[in-house]
This record gives C-alpha cells, sequence and structure tokens, in this order.
C-alpha cells in the first residue's frame, strides 16, 4: 500500500494561535512524543517570528532525530536564511517557504503583481535548496487562486528544486469534491508535478479540513499537514487523528497507509491539552471523552453480544488505557516510575524524586490515584516552566469564607527570593486570593480565563485550574492542581505570571 506522509504542524500553525502557546521545554516534550507517534515531519515553528521561536525550532531539531524537523519560512531571503540558521543542526532539516498565489493577497496584502510574486517564490525555492535538499514549497490561499496561475507557479517552484509542493486552505473555503478536483488539476496541468510530492494543508472553517484533506487524497496527494486535536489557526487545521484513524479504519477504502503509530494518539492527545490547558471537547471525534461510550440501550446490548456491531475501531487502537486505577499511598519509586514510562514520561533520576514526592504528598490526601493525576503532578511539577528559577513563589495562602463572612485572603510570597505578605478581600475566596496576589506582584495583567476541572470523580479529586493571562500581546496559560481547588487556583495564577515574568524578561 501506498503512503501517506503525515507532516505534523502542532506545534507552529497549532502553536501560534491564541491560547495554545508553549515554551520551550514544553515544544520540546511535545515533539519528543510527536517522534514516538512516529509522524514523519514536525513543523517546529517560525524561526523569524521571535528569538523565543527560533530557540525552540533550534532545540527540536537538536534532539528530534527519527522524523524530520521542519521551520516554516516566508519568501524571502531573511527568512530562509533565519529558518536555516535554526534547523542547520538537524539530522533531517527541512525548510517550508510560502508565499500567497491569490488575486485577494497580491492586490491587497502583499502589493505584487503576478510575475513578482512567481520570481519571489522561484527565487526563495533556489535560496533554501542551497542550504538543504529537502524543500517544501506553500502556494499560500491556493483554493483562491487561478487555477492556471497555480498551475504555473508550482511548475517554477518544482523547477526551481521544491520537493514537496503544498497546496493550503489557507481560509477553509474548499469543498470535499472542489479541493480534490483542484489536486486532479494540478496533477494533469502541471508538466513536472511527478518530480514532488504534492500535500494539502486545510483549515476548518466550514468543519470540511479532514474531509477536504481525504479528498485530495484520493486524487493523488501524498502528504496531509494536519494538527494534534485540531488546533490551529481560528477553527484550527485538520485533525491528525480524524486522518490517521480514517485512512486505518477505511483502508478497505483508501487502499493507503500512514507511519503512524496509532496506539500513542491518545497520550500525544491528552500531553497537548494538558500543557496549552485547552480541553478537547468531549464528543470530538477520535480523543474526546465519549468517543468510545456507548449510552443507548439498544447500541450497549449490540455491543455485549458483539463489538463489531456499533465499534468500528477499538479504544486500544488509540491507546486509551485499560485500567483507570493506578497507584496508592503503599506504590513505591519504582512503580511509579513504571506507570509514567507507560503513559509515556520519561524521566531522570532528580524528575523522579521531584514527581514521587509531589506523588506521596497527594496519596496522603486522596486514596487512589488516577493516570490523569500523574499527568497533572508531571505538567505542573516537571513540565511547567523554563527551568530558569521562578521570579514568584507561594509560600502560605489563608482563606476564608462563607455564608457570613466577607471573603478575605492572606497570601504570603517570595518574589525574587524576597518574601512579602499581604491581606485582601473578595467576592469570593478565589476572588480574594487573586486579588491579594496581584497586589503583591504589582501584575498588570488582564485574566482572560479561569476554568477548574475535576481531575478524576470523587470529592477528593483534585481540581484542574487554569488561568490565561494577558500583558503587552502576550498570552499564557497557568496550571495548578490540588485537592484544595483554593490553592490550585493561586498556584495556576502565579504559575501564569511566572511565564509572563519569563516572557516579558522581567
Ligand atoms: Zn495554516
Amino acid at each position: 500500500m501506498e503512503k501517506i506522509v503525515i507532516f505534523d504542524t502542532t506545534l507552529r500553525d497549532g502553536e501560534q494561535s491564541p491560547g495554545f502557546s508553549m515554551n520551550i521545554q514544553e515544544k520540546l516534550q511535545v515533539a519528543r512524543q510527536l517522534e514516538k507517534l512516529n509522524v514523519d515531519i514536525i513543523e517546529a515553528g517560525f524561526p523569524i517570528a521571535s528569538e523565543g521561536d527560533f530557540e525552540a525550532v533550534r532545540e527540536i531539531a537538536k534532539h528530534i532525530t527519527k522524523c524530520k524537523v521542519a521551520a516554516l519560512a516566508r519568501a524571502e531571503a531573511k527568512d530562509i536564511d533565519r529558518a536555516w540558521e535554526a534547523i542547520k543542526v538537524g539530522k533531517n532539516p527541512r525548510i517550508h517557504t510560502f508565499i500567497s498565489t491569490s488575486d485577494f493577497h497580491l492586490k491587497y496584502q502583499l502589493h505584487l503583481s503576478r510575475e513578482e510574486v512567481l520570481k519571489k517564490a522561484v527565487e526563495a525555492v533556489k535560496r533554501a535548496k542551497s542550504y538543504t535538499p529537502d524543500v517544501e514549497f506553500s502556494a499560500m490561499d491556493s483554493t483562491r487562486t487561478d487555477r492556471d496561475y497555480l498551475c504555473e507557479v508550482v511548475e517554477a517552484a518544482i523547477d526551481a528544486g521544491a520537493t514537496t509542493i503544498n497546496i493550503p486552505d489557507t481560509v477553509g473555503y474548499a469543498i470535499p469534491q472542489e479541493f480534490g478536483d483542484l489536486i486532479q488539476y494540478l496533477r494533469e496541468n502541471v508538466a513536472n508535478i511527478d518530480k514532488a510530492i504534492l500535500s494539502v494543508h486545510c483549515h476548518n472553517d466550514l468543519g470540511l479540513a479532514v474531509a477536504n484533506s481525504l479528498s485530495a487524497v484520493l486524487k493523488g496527494a501524498r502528504q496531509v499537514e494536519c494538527a494534534i486535536n485540531g488546533i490551529g489557526e481560528r477553527a484550527g487545521n485538520a485533525s491528525l487523528e480524524e486522518v490517521v484513524m480514517s485512512i486505518r479504519t477505511r483502508k478497505d477504502f483508501f487502499h493507503l497507509t500512514t507511519q503512524v503509530v496509532t496506539d500513542q494518539i491518545y497520550s500525544t492527545s491528552r500531553l497537548v491539552s494538558r500543557i496549552t490547558g485547552v480541553n478537547v471537547q468531549p464528543n470530538k471525534a477520535i480523543v474526546g471523552a465519549n468517543a468510545f461510550s456507548h449510552e443507548s440501550g439498544i447500541h450497549q446490548d449490540g455491543l455485549l453480544k458483539e463489538k463489531i456491531t456499533y465499534e468500528i475501531m477499538t479504544p486500544e487502537s488509540i491507546g486509551i488505557p485499560q485500567s483507570a486505577l493506578v497507584l496508592g499511598k503503599h506504590s513505591g519509586r519504582h512503580a511509579l516510575r513504571d506507570r509514567l514510562k507507560k503513559l509515556g514520561f520519561e524521566l531522570s533520576e532528580e524528575e523522579l524524586n521531584v514527581a514521587f514526592k509531589r506523588f506521596k504528598d497527594l496519596a496522603d490526601k486522596k486514596k487512589e490515584i488516577f493516570d490523569e493525576d500523574l499527568e497533572a503532578i508531571m505538567t505542573e511539577e516537571i513540565y511547567r516552566v523554563p527551568r530558569a528559577p521562578e521570579k514568584y513563589k507561594l509560600i502560605n495562602l489563608n482563606v476564608a469564607s462563607g455564608t457570613v463572612t466577607i471573603p478575605t485572603a492572606t497570601v504570603e510570597m517570595e518574589i525574587d527570593g524576597k518574601k512579602v505578605k499581604e491581606a485582601g478581600f473578595g467576592d469570593g475566596p478565589v476572588d480574594a486570593a487573586f486579588k491579594t496576589i496581584a497586589k503583591i506582584t504589582g501584575t498588570k495583567s488582564k485574566l482572560l480565563k479561569y476554568s477548574v476541572n475535576s481531575i478524576t470523580g470523587g470529592t477528593d479529586a483534585q481540581g484542574e485550574v487554569s488561568v490565561r493571562l494577558e500583558e503587552n500581546d502576550h498570552i499564557v496559560t497557568g496550571h495548578g492542581a490540588h485537592t484544595d481547588i483554593i490553592l490550585a487556583s493561586a498556584k495556576a495564577y502565579i504559575n501564569a505570571l511566572n511565564r509572563l515574568a519569563y516572557l516579558l524578561k522581567r
């Protein structure tokens, strides 16, 4: 069976959308998981965009050896040079350069003629090619580009050395049949099309990103660009898990395959949602909490008799863990390490010590420790902030609230090593704690989102809090987990403040 190349853009298109930003360590963690998932290519970022992006791409290129690592660059010399600078340390570097080809973009955004764009595309591909043999060219807004002009640009890009040609539905405008036709048109009208792999990159504005990608695959596209949980600009990108599981579940129809290790899908999805603090909707295909639960009596009855009656794929095929209950108070370091390994976390001795201490604290408060609890510990203790020392630390928190008292918080913190203590009031205990922390730190950030989820069932469950803050165009998400949700909230808020301080270099 012919193979479809899976190009993951979780760390580029996904990460750049509001609320999904990750720090370098988090990106590297996701990249390592993507390597286990065995995607063909990881698009690691857009190095010219910022110093942070550059560093993250370089780190990923340095550490990821099984997958190709791609860096994005506009069709500009300085972008391409910067992209190369970031990925040249890698084993399999790819430069992905792009320029818009639709008349809308030419007229209103680029202010260039079609001839000028064609020339820039060719120059960009040649420059990238002088650095690496693996060059991808994207004709941005392809689906609103004049077809014959698109053919001309694609042919010129291949002549200049592009080995992958990407056809993005940048604005999520295409309809599956129409998009498939476009791919066929390119195959029939570009003389040298066989010298490159045709790729597609679909956005989900009309909810058709996966359908469009699959329609293109049927007409000869051999690379699909996609993201875990379908994250990305606006309504997101084609979801990797949906594309991969469609091809796998319906191989009788597609007669195609991918190299993705599908039983790593679930943990990859969990990792991305935990790191970004954005939960997957319960009815999301493949990875949503309800994706494999059958509620209707008729369905349940059928399933009990024979799984195939209502189950087109098994939860095991995407790696949903079989037993939820894992560890308790008496579990030792070894058991913890084993279980974390199963969940996809390989820890150094030092990291295991930190995780084990936190695990023991939690086991004292909570009888049963579930996988979700362990994941929360990992995100909070091991992957939460850059390795740089934290500017803000919570030392003590005391909150009084109830039906007759005005909610009051007393907070003791350490700021750059100096202890500070304050008290304040609020509308509720969380509000009181946040206002007091804001007073102590003097933060000017705006709270965009506050959410609490219980990690597992039961009133002794850990509350998992996400706090999203904005300051000077930087948006960060902080996390905190604790059996006491007020404390979890304060931890999440301070975690977010530390991230902001890091970004704003305070
Ligand atoms: Zn995109």
